[in-house]
């Protein structure tokens, strides 16, 4: 095994016995909490995880920004780590649905709702630690369903590709967010310059999904 290796499942124990910690305290929420608080204890133990009968050693960016994201607020994760082959079954992304009190639940949209989420966003935003990110941003009703009357962040439309960026890099992805959102996005940079936004995409309606790139 190499050094790289080495340290990564050195940091990944560590950091997974700080989110254990912070799970009996309460800090950080897990959805499912069964099977994530095995899959943090497993790493606590190893440094690797088993999803779907395969060891997997997640990058110790992975549940390093968990950690730092936990510094400064509460966090309800949706998963961690599960099968089906996505980013989320290496370990490259997390979906949050509750940062600092703020809550992404879209499914039934309101006024309300969209605040929150914006909230919610911008507050990950600003304490996000150094490092590359896409993002999935939250987007009315979720699912197959499509409602432009209330898109809060990336606009979409009838013909509109889910989970994929419409212009391939940040900087133009931004542009097409609808103001409320985009000002909250680029204010919560502003402040917080340490992480790197590469994209941005459509997903769904109650987490935000974080891609982290290494
Ligand atoms: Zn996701």
């Amino acid at each position: 095994m190499s050094t790289q290796d080495l340290t990564t499942l050195t940091e990944n124990k560590k950091n997974a016995e700080a989110l254990v910690t912070a799970a009996n305290r309460g800090t950080l929420k897990l959805l499912v909490h069964s099977r994530e608080i095995a899959q943090l204890k497993e790493l606590a133990a190893k440094g690797h995880v088993t999803v779907g009968g395969s060891a997997v050693i997640p990058p110790k960016a992975l549940l390093q920004t968990l950690v730092e994201l936990l510094r400064f607020n509460s966090l309800t994760l949706m998963s961690l780590f599960r099968p089906g082959g996505s980013r989320h079954t290496k370990g490259k992304a997390i979906d949050i649905s509750e940062y600092g009190g703020f809550k992404i639940d879209m499914r039934s949209p309101s006024a309300a709702a969209a605040e929150s989420a914006i909230n919610c966003v911008s507050k990950i935003l600003e304490n996000l630690p150094i490092g590359k990110y896409y993002l999935g941003l939250p987007r009315p009703r979720g699912g197959s369903a499509r409602d432009p009357a209330n898109d809060v962040f990336l606009p979409v439309g009838p013909e509109t590709p889910l989970r994929i960026s419409p212009k391939r890099n940040y900087v133009e992805d931004i542009k097409l967010v609808k103001e409320k959102a985009r000002q909250a996005i680029q204010g919560a940079l502003a402040r917080n310059p340490k992480p790197r936004i590469l994209c941005l995409y459509p997903d769904s309606a109650d987490h935000l999904h974080l891609d982290i790139l290494t």
